[in-house]
């Protein structure tokens, strides 16, 4: 079959050689084994009027790249092939696999392709060629190449004369080559069958109107499935799985899966591809779950199912078709040795793919994490979604819109609010566990890191979606995003969220109500005027995480803020490591966040009015700590990391009081619990919540400005 989309026309160039006859057959089949050898393969056409397979022969090396090489062989025996010197072959494809290098020619004609005419030609490392397997329509005699029907004309002849199949938009002018010797000028229009998976590509006469041909597109396999995991049902299901196009790997219009190769060590987790799932006897791919396991089928399986699945749907939908390099599928590795997926280009040929891997778990077991990986694609299809920075800090948001969007395109598809409750049961880490009917809202679930960000977005995502429908929310959904800018945070995506519904509602999409509930969703979860603030008061914890890259301080892109009233003996932030971290220094700014300003690519704290190095457990400000707790302030503090990876810590805050004279209320009851009336000189007190440990210590607080504190990036 012609391919569509290729960069064609690399070559095109007619072949010289004249009409074969049966003794020019003869005699160049003569030639071509007495240069090759007797132990040549050669297949002759059904009619007798040339060659169509040659194989198992070694060709003295052509000379070029291997289209031109591949070329130049099959003009060399057109003879052999009995091609017409009115034919042109086009180069459609040069692959490599393994070792060898397989070159696609096309046949045109008046520069049109030939449906399934052309040639294939198989060349070694050397240069040399191994095999031609030729199919041309030569000898064809063409209708004029001026169609009589415009595509419109051939969706009319569809619909009125096959009514079940819907045209997906997708139209050509190819020959069709018929019997006879003719080959007739056809509209070949892809369709759906409204009622079976079905999608026939049916073959209109651009000049009668007859509809010569209607030929399903699909390869039907079936195989065994997860729909959606094995938390939420642990049936396998024998399902079709559509739109392959091969009947002996998971090849297909909208996927393609593979198992990584064993990880070579170090940090390539997922060196090369191989398959493992290959059909039986019938073409079906039953195979059973097996866990653990880096080998088994049942992974590719589920990947290709779920891919397809969400790749076709997002097209048949929404209209967004995605597309690279000429073809719409996209490729899922799964089976790799370690527990994370993402989506990126595993296989550098500049399209995106997803690969996924497993700890006790295997995350391809869960769909919502195919899904998920694969929203990102769509995410980015609209937007850059970047890096960002402003007065604050490094700010993490565009991340967390990303992460937002993908874990909402993997809950609206399943329509389950849970994104990875089967790949969670192992180790919790960027798929974690999450739950779109949570209620998260800004600025109390900012936590400094893109996945755990994302629930003030994706929450209110869903609440959009329960109130007005799939349907509908998806659709606002993909406006949203593509209106974002390159770097969205969450004020932005909170605005986008109510003009966009405005924008659908003037266009009939939504309705006033639909467009309530968005409001009411937007409001609820405090995304207009979101801001990288959270303020902590007594008795609150806060998890945070601070980002790492080896070597440098990276702001957290977070400010907290505690406020001191009247009478506060003391304000302390209490700081804990959760997981292995690195150094960190505090940074404390009275009356408005501590301030960033990035010049170049260095960015600089240039307004503070106290630091605090050597990962303090706590930062303090007290009666009797120097500088003293001054009443009625606010106190904003972030953090610099100095770690190679991302840590996460935990802030516990206390804002003591003086002791009660009578009728203690809950302040006053911590107050008693924690606060020793000591100076801070007093010595000997190793307590972790005493405020001598640290305080004062002179050399911990500078207070100069403009540290020269710097981010390389
Ligand atoms: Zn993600």
């Amino acid at each position: 079959m012609a391919k569509q989309g290729m960069s064609a026309l690399i070559i095109a160039i007619a072949l010289c050689a004249a009409p074969a006859g049966a003794s020019s057959l003869d005699s160049s089949t003569q030639a071509f084994l007495t240069e090759h050898g007797p132990g040549a393969l050669l297949a002759a056409r059904d009619d007798g009027l040339g060659v169509e397979f040659a194989g198992l022969f070694t060709s003295a090396p052509v000379a070029g790249e291997p289209d031109l090489a591949a070329l130049a062989f099959l003009e060399r025996w057109g003879d052999l092939w009995g091609y017409d010197p009115q034919e042109i072959l086009e180069v459609v494809e040069v692959a490599s696999i393994s070792t060898l290098t397989f070159v696609t020619f096309a046949e045109v004609h008046e520069g049109i392709p030939v449906e399934w005419a052309g040639a294939k030609v198989t060349l070694d490392p050397l240069g040399r060629v191994r095999q031609v397997v030729s199919r041309v329509s030569f000898s064809h005699e063409f209708a004029s190449p001026d169609p009589a029907l415009s595509p419109g004309d051939a969706y009319f002849v569809i619909a009125s004369k096959l009514p079940h199949l819907v045209p997906t938009g997708q139209d050509r002018l190819a020959y069709l080559p018929g019997g006879s010797g003719t080959a007739s000028l056809v509209w070949i229009v892809r369709t759906r069958d409204r009622s079976s998976p079905d999608a026939p590509a049916v073959y209109v006469d651009a000049h009668s109107g007859e509809i010569l041909l209607a030929r399903d597109t699909n390869v039907y396999a079936d195989g065994n499935v997860y729909d959606p995991n094995p938390v939420a049902d642990p049936t396998v299901y024998r399902r079709v799985l559509p739109n392959l196009t091969s009947t002996t790997n998971l090849d297909g219009t909208y996927a393609r899966s593979f198992s990584c190769t064993a990880p070579g060590g170090g940090w390539d987790y997922c060196p090369g591809r191989v398959r493992h799932a290959a059909p039986d006897t019938s073409g079906h791919y039953l195979f059973d779950p097996t866990e653990p396991s880096f080998t088994d089928p049942f992974s590719e399986v589920m990947g290709y199912y779920h891919m397809d699945r969400i790749n076709s749907h997002m097209e048949t939908a929404y209209g967004h078709a995605y597309t690279c390099g000429g073809h719409r599928w996209m490729d899922v590795t799964v089976n790799m040795d370690y527990g994370n997926a993402w989506m990126g280009d595993q296989d550098d040929d500049g399209c995106a793919d997803i690969t996924i891997g497993q700890d006790a778990y295997d995350y391809a077991y869960d769909s919502a994490i195919i899904y998920h990986e694969y929203g990102h694609t769509v995410n980015h299809e609209y937007s850059d979604l970047g890096w960002a920075f402003d007065g604050l800090g490094p700010d993490w948001s565009p991340q967390g819109v990303d992460e937002a969007f993908s874990d909402y395109w993997a809950a609206t598809l399943i329509g389950r609010s849970f994104v990875g409750e089967y790949a969670s049961l192992g180790t919790p880490g960027e798929l974690g566990w999450r739950d779109l009917a949570d209620h998260a809202i800004c600025p109390d679930n900012i936590f400094g890191e893109g996945h755990y960000d994302s629930p003030m977005l994706s929450t209110a995502l869903w609440d959009i979606r329960e109130g007005i429908g799939m349907d509908k929310a998806d659709r606002l959904a993909l406006a949203v995003l593509g209106s974002l800018s390159n770097t969205p945070d969450f004020d932005e995506a909170g605005r986008a969220l109510l003009s966009q519904a405005s924008a659908l509602q003037s266009t009939g999409v939504l309705s006033t109500a639909d467009v309530a509930v968005v409001d009411a969703a937007v409001a609820d979860h405090t995304l207009v005027g979101c801001e990288r603030i959270v303020t902590l008061e007594h008795g609150d914890t806060h998890l945070f995480f601070a980002q790492g890259f080896g070597g440098f301080d990276v702001p957290s892109g977070v400010q907290f803020m505690m406020y001191a009233p009247p009478g506060a003996t003391r304000l302390t932030a209490e700081i804990t490591q959760y997981t292995v971290g690195g150094e960190y220094t505090v940074y404390v700014n009275k009356g408005s966040p501590v301030h960033f300003t990035l010049e170049g690519w260095t960015l600089t704290i240039d307004d503070y009015d106290y630091m605090f190095d050597g990962s303090p457990d706590h930062v303090t400000f007290s009666e009797w700590s120097d500088p003293p707790v001054e009443w009625d302030t606010e106190y904003y503090y972030t953090y610099l990391h100095n770690s190679e990876f991302m840590a996460l810590y935990v802030n516990a805050i206390i804002i003591a009081f003086p002791p009660p004279d009578d009728e203690p209320d809950a302040a006053v009851d911590v107050v008693e619990d924690t606060v020793p009336d000591v100076p801070a000189d007093t010595t000997g007190d190793t307590e972790e919540d005493v405020p001598s440990d640290v305080t004062p210590d002179p050399g911990s607080i500078k207070e100069d400005r403009g540290c020269g504190c710097t981010l390389a990036n």
